[in-house]
C-alpha cells in the first residue's frame, strides 16, 4: 500500500543535510548522484516500508517548517475571539481555518493580514460563500470566507467581471499586479454567506505551492486558553471477527468522568478484551471565554502499558485528504448519536497524513490474562492537557464466537479492489479505495414501490458506512413515458421516505456525482419504457427513482406589478424547487442582465438597485431553472 507520509524518518535534520549534499552532487555529477540516491534509498528503506509511521520512543514529529511569527496580523478589529479552531471535525472535512467571531453580526471591516495581492475571488451560494484569497511574498496565501461584500477596488473589479460574464457565482484569478494590498488595508466586509450558519469570518493560512492549510496558531495567533480538553467518551473496538470486548464481538462506548484534566470511566465499568483491539476517544477543547463554545482538540496520544501506540496532531491539512475524516472518526456513531469519536487506529484505506505515530495500525493484541494500563493524553494547541487512565483485563480468546446468521445477498467486498454487484434491477460498481475497509455488502429490494416513484426502494448496504469517492449506481425503472425520461432522477430516501436529491446540504443543482442521473435507452428485450438510470454517489442508503416535472416556484417578496420601488433598496423574490434543486437563474431589467444574488439559507434571490438605473417605468424579469431543466419565469413592471 502506498502512503503519503513523507516525514517518517527519525531525524529530520540529518535528512535535510543529506538532501542538500545530494542536490549539490547531482547538480554537478549526475551519475554519482543517482548512485548515491540508490544507496540512500536502501539505507532509509526500513523507515519507509509499510504503512505504519515509525516513531521510536514516541517522540512526535516537530512541525518541520519554521512558521513566521507575527507576520500576519488579525484580520478584524479587537483581540482575537474564535468560534471554531483548526482541525475541528466537520461533515466530510477537517475545519481548515479559524472562525473569527464578528460580534454576532455582519458588516465588520476585514483587513489584509499582510502585504500581498488578491490572487483569487470565488463567489458561490454554497461553501465559502464570497471568498477572497491574498497571496503574500513569503509563500503563503490568506483566505477570508463567508464575506458580505468586498471593498474598494476589489469590489469594483468583481462587479465588472460579473457583469461581463453575466454570472453571479464566478471564480476569478486576477493578475498579480492588478489588486495589490498592504497589510491592514480594508479588503472586505464580514458576512454570513455560503455554508455559514451565523455571522463570522472564516480565516485560513495556506501554503501557496501545495495549497495545504496550516493551523493559524502556528503563526503566533493566540487566544486565551488555559482550559484543558474535556474527555467525554471512550470507545473500544474489536478489530476483527475473533476479537472481543466484554465478551462480545461489538464495540463498546463508555462515558468518562472527571475534571481538571483527569478522567476515568465509571468505577463500575469493568472492561475485558481479547484479540486485536482498537481504541477511540470523544474529546473537545474549550477556551477561557465561554462563547467560543466547543472547539476541536489539537492532539491525541494513546499509550498501552507505557508504549505509545498512536499519536496525531493537527498542524497541516491537505484538502485532498480532508474527506478521510470519515474514516478517522467513528462515522456511524457521529451519524447516530452526534458524537465525534476519533479512532486511534487506522483503517486500510485511510491515507490521512496527520498521524505521526501509528504502531501496528494502532491496534493492540491482547493475548495474555494480565491487566493492562491504557492511557490517553489529549491536548489543545496551547499545551493544556487531559489524561484518561484505565485498566483493561486481557482474556485468552478461547470463548466460542457468537454465531452470525447467514446473510442473504451477502458479498464480501475487498476495499482495495473494484467491487461489482448486479441483479436484474440494479448495477453497482465501487472503484478500488472508495471504501475505507472491507465490508460484507448488504442489499435488499422492496416489494412495493412508493407513490410517485418509478422503481422499488433499493437498500444499498448501510447508510452509516462512509465512502471516500463516488461509486456508480444504476437502477432499472418501471415504464416511463418517453417524453418524461429526461426528467427522471435517482433520489435518496431519508427515514420518513422523503426524497432528496443528495444527502446533507441543500443544493441548487446536482453537483457532479451526487444524485441526479442520466437515463440511457433500454437494451433490447427490456420492458418497454423501462430505462436504466445511472448516477455517481458517495452514499449508501435507500434509493429509488422519481420524476421532476415541476418547475421551481417563484414568490415575489417586495415587488408587485406597477409598484413604486423608489425607496426600495432591493428587488427580492423567494425561489425554491421541489426535487432536483435550483440549477440556474437569470434576472433582467428592461432586458439587460442584472446581478442577482442567491442566499439559499433564506431561499432569497435579490438585486441591489444600482445608482445608474434611470427614473421611470421598468420591466423586471427572472427565469429560474431546476436540475431537470424545468423553467419558471416571473415578469413584472415597476416604477423607480
Ligand atoms: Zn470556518
Amino acid at each position: 500500500m502506498n502512503t503519503n507520509y513523507t516525514n517518517n524518518t527519525n531525524d529530520t535534520n540529518i535528512c535535510s543535510l543529506v538532501w542538500r549534499i545530494f542536490i549539490r552532487i547531482i547538480s554537478t555529477h549526475l551519475y554519482i548522484g543517482i548512485a548515491l540516491w540508490i544507496i540512500l534509498s536502501i539505507s532509509f528503506l526500513p523507515f519507509k516500508l509499510g504503512s505504519a509511521i515509525i516513531v521510536q520512543d514516541g517522540v512526535p514529529k516537530v512541525p518541520p517548517k519554521k512558521f513566521p511569527q507575527g507576520y500576519f496580523v488579525e484580520p478584524t478589529d479587537s483581540s482575537l475571539k474564535i468560534a471554531g479552531n483548526f482541525g475541528e471535525i466537520r461533515p466530510n472535512h477537517f475545519h481548515a481555518g479559524i472562525d473569527v467571531k464578528t460580534a454576532g453580526k455582519e458588516g465588520l471591516m476585514v483587513y489584509a493580514a499582510a502585504d500581498g495581492y488578491v490572487s483569487r475571488i470565488k463567489i458561490s451560494p454554497w461553501g465559502y460563500g464570497k471568498c477572497l484569497y491574498i497571496t503574500h511574498p513569503n509563500g503563503y496565501v490568506t483566505v477570508y470566507a463567508h464575506l458580505k461584500r468586498f471593498y474598494g477596488k476589489i469590489a469594483k473589479y468583481l462587479e465588472l467581471e460579473q457583469y461581463r460574464l453575466e454570472q453571479y457565482d464566478v471564480e476569478l484569478f486576477p493578475d498579480s499586479n492588478l489588486l495589490n494590498v498592504k497589510q491592514c488595508d480594508t479588503v472586505a466586509i464580514s458576512g454570513n454567506t455560503g455554508g455559514s450558519q451565523s455571522p463570522h469570518l472564516h480565516f485560513e493560512i495556506r501554503d501557496a505551492a501545495t495549497e495545504h492549510a496550516y493551523n493559524p496558531f502556528l503563526f503566533g495567533f493566540k487566544i486565551e486558553d488555559t482550559v484543558p480538553p474535556k474527555l467525554m467518551t471512550l470507545a473500544i473496538y474489536p478489530a476483527n471477527d475473533s476479537s472481543l470486548v466484554n465478551g462480545k464481538n461489538v464495540s463498546r462506548k463508555t462515558k468518562l468522568y472527571g475534571s481538571k484534566g483527569k478522567y476515568k470511566p465509571s468505577p463500575s465499568e469493568k472492561i475485558t478484551v481479547s484479540g486485536d483491539i482498537g481504541f477511540g476517544i470523544e474529546a473537545y477543547d474549550y477556551a477561557n471565554i465561554k462563547e467560543a463554545g466547543k472547539l476541536g482538540a489539537y492532539s491525541v496520544d494513546l499509550y498501552i502499558d507505557g508504549q505509545r501506540i498512536f499519536y496525531h496532531e493537527l498542524n497541516e491539512i491537505s484538502f485532498d485528504e480532508s474527506r478521510y475524516i470519515n474514516s478517522h472518526i467513528d462515522y456511524a456513531e457521529e451519524a447516530k448519536n452526534n458524537k465525534e469519536i476519533q479512532k486511534c487506529f487506522r483503517e486500510e484505506n485511510n491515507m490521512l497524513s496527520i498521524y505521526q505515530c501509528v504502531v501496528n495500525e494502532g491496534l493492540f493484541r491482547f493475548s495474555d490474562t494480565l491487566t493492562h494500563a491504557v492511557k490517553f493524553i489529549v491536548k489543545d494547541f496551547f499545551g493544556n492537557a487531559s489524561e484518561l487512565n484505565l485498566r483493561v483485563k486481557s482474556q485468552k480468546s478461547n470463548m466460542p464466537l457468537p454465531k452470525v446468521p447467514p446473510k442473504v445477498n451477502n458479498n464480501h467486498f475487498n476495499c482495495s479492489e473494484q467491487n461489482k454487484f448486479e441483479t436484474d434491477n440494479i448495477k453497482i460498481e465501487i472503484p478500488p479505495c472508495a471504501l475505507y475497509s472491507d465490508i460484507d455488502f448488504n442489499y435488499l429490494m422492496s416489494k412495493n414501490t412508493l407513490p410517485k416513484a418509478f422503481a422499488p426502494v433499493h437498500a444499498i448496504h448501510k447508510e452509516d458506512v462512509p465512502l471516500h469517492t463516488n461509486y456508480s449506481l444504476s437502477i432499472k425503472t418501471k415504464p416511463i413515458p418517453e417524453n418524461l425520461q429526461s426528467k427522471s432522477t435517482i433520489v435518496l430516501l431519508d427515514g420518513n421516505n422523503t426524497m432528496t436529491d443528495q444527502k446533507g446540504s441543500p443544493t441548487p443543482a446536482l453537483p457532479e456525482g451526487e444524485g441526479g442521473g442520466r437515463a440511457s435507452s433500454p437494451p433490447s428485450g427490456e420492458l418497454e419504457g423501462a430505462v436504466w438510470i445511472t448516477t455517481q454517489t458517495k452514499y449508501f442508503g435507500r434509493f429509488t427513482v422519481a420524476l421532476d416535472t415541476v418547475a421551481p416556484s417563484i414568490k415575489p417578496y417586495n415587488i408587485y406589478n406597477g409598484k413604486n420601488m423608489n425607496r426600495a433598496k432591493t428587488i427580492s423574490i423567494i425561489i425554491s424547487d421541489n426535487l432536483s434543486g435550483i440549477k440556474s437563474y437569470r434576472g433582467t431589467i428592461d432586458g439587460k442582465w442584472i446581478l442577482m444574488e442567491f442566499e439559499p439559507k433564506k431561499a432569497l434571490l435579490f438585486y441591489e438597485f444600482a445608482e445608474h438605473l434611470g427614473a421611470g417605468k421598468h420591466t423586471f424579469s427572472v427565469e429560474v431553472t431546476d436540475g431537470k431543466n424545468n423553467v419558471r419565469t416571473y415578469k413584472t413592471e415597476f416604477i423607480r
